[in-house]
């Protein structure tokens, strides 16, 4: 299928692009790396009067640490935030992660700030930024505005974004001392998760002493779970919590009771520190 009519503009810097959002609003549609906007236009079921491709607008794909936190700016490739070396210093739970994302040639064009307004429910990066503790900076031509990860995910593919706004950067505290914990179960290397499970969690003397967890693929959208953190640190059966805290997603080729299933799986794993883990 071909897209249905729309208008196109590429502007050069920032300024211009919320120009033109605080003058569309919602007429306006960013267009990131294109890997999940294209297709749904292709298929009419994103139908943008207006795209406002932002692949040459200058300075939002840094990377950096800024006074205690790693910035990443929105239009940063997936394939340059998983080999880069200050997000391999500082937040090793993304690359862990983005190795389960799609395939080279997507991760080639797939932003973070793609992946993350785009809040799939299956998708890895908005549950590492929850176990991160990161914080979202928005901004509009009045100026930005940090929204935390907790709050910024708000249910299947709706987040705190505003129409007028772009996501310009996330901000990840630097955390030394805690370490990442990553773990998926898809069909296959490489597509969307059935579930997966995003970790942060510092360890002192052998015992796990501070933690942040997020589901991805298992709810309409990541959240943290207080009572089940609350349990690990506990050393209590924190799994057991799960058929009465999670609310799982259903689909035919995906029930509920197995998504609560690989859930309950995957954070017995993680407590027991197999898979895919980085060492304390
Ligand atoms: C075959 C295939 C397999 C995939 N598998 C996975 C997978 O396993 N896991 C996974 O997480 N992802 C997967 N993806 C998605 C991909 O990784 C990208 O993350 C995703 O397409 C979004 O990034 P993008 O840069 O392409 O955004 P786009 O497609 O350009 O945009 C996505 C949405 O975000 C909005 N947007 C983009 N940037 C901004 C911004 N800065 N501010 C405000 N709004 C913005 C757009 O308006 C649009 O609504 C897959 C994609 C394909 C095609």
């Amino acid at each position: 299928m071909t897209p249905a009519r729309f208008a196109y503009l590429r502007p050069d810097t920032l300024g211009e692009a919320l120009a033109v959002l605080a003058r569309e609003g919602e007429g306006a549609t960013p267009l990131a790396g294109g890997q999940s906007l294209m297709p749904m236009m292709a298929m009419r079921m994103a139908r943008p009067a207006l795209l406002l491709d932002l692949n040459r607008v200058a300075g939002l794909d840094g990377i950096a640490v800024v006074e205690g936190a790693l910035h990443i700016g929105a239009m940063a490739r997936h394939a340059t935030v998983l080999a880069h070396p200050l997000v391999a210093a500082h937040a090793p739970l993304l690359p862990l992660a983005l190795r389960e994302v799609a395939h080279p040639a997507i991760r080639n064009r797939g932003t973070l700030g793609g992946s993350l307004c785009l809040a799939d429910p299956a998708a890895e990066l908005p549950a590492c930024m929850l176990a991160l503790d990161a914080t979202l900076v928005l901004a509009n031509r009045a100026g930005e505005r940090g929204v935390a990860a907790v709050d910024f995910f708000q249910g299947l593919y709706a987040t705190a974004r505003r129409a007028d706004e772009l996501l310009v950067r996330v901000e990840i505290p630097l955390s030394p001392g805690w370490s990442p914990w990553f773990a998926e179960t898809a069909r296959r290397h490489g597509d969307y998760a059935l579930a997966g499970l995003a970790m942060m969690c510092r360890r002192e003397a052998g015992r796990i002493t501070a933690l942040r967890i997020a589901f991805l693929g298992v709810e309409a959208a990541p959240r943290r779970l207080p009572e089940v953190e609350a349990a690990i640190l506990d050393s209590a059966d924190a799994a057991a919590l799960l058929p009465r805290l999670l609310s799982p997603l259903h689909a035919e080729e995906a029930p509920a009771a197995w998504r609560l299933h690989l859930a309950q799986v995957l954070l017995r794993r993680a407590m027991i520190g197999e898979g895919r883990h980085a060492a304390a």
